[in-house]
């Protein structure tokens, strides 16, 4: 982000590289938008626990599938 006292471009640093003023601070009291990178990591996360919760039920839906299917098989084998 850029330095809002010497519009130095700072590469993800909390504080200015050039004049030591403080980036993340200044931009949060002003009421500024998140930076990319944290928005980016705040919807990373958001996504992963959204597949994380999808893919469990997922995957209890397919274990139950799977042992009724060698239930099944079991039943048929012992029943003829
Ligand atoms: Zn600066």
């Amino acid at each position: 982000m850029k330095c809002p006292r010497c519009k130095t471009e700072n590469q993800s640093r909390s504080v200015c590289s050039n004049c030591g003023q403080f980036l993340y601070s200044a931009a949060y009291r002003n009421g500024k938008r998140l930076t990319e990178k944290e928005v980016r990591a705040r919807d990373r996360r958001t996504v992963l626990g959204f597949f994380k919760k999808i893919g469990k039920g997922v995957w209890l839906v397919m274990a139950i599938i799977v042992m009724s299917f060698w239930l099944f098989i079991l039943m048929y084998m012992l029943l003829n």
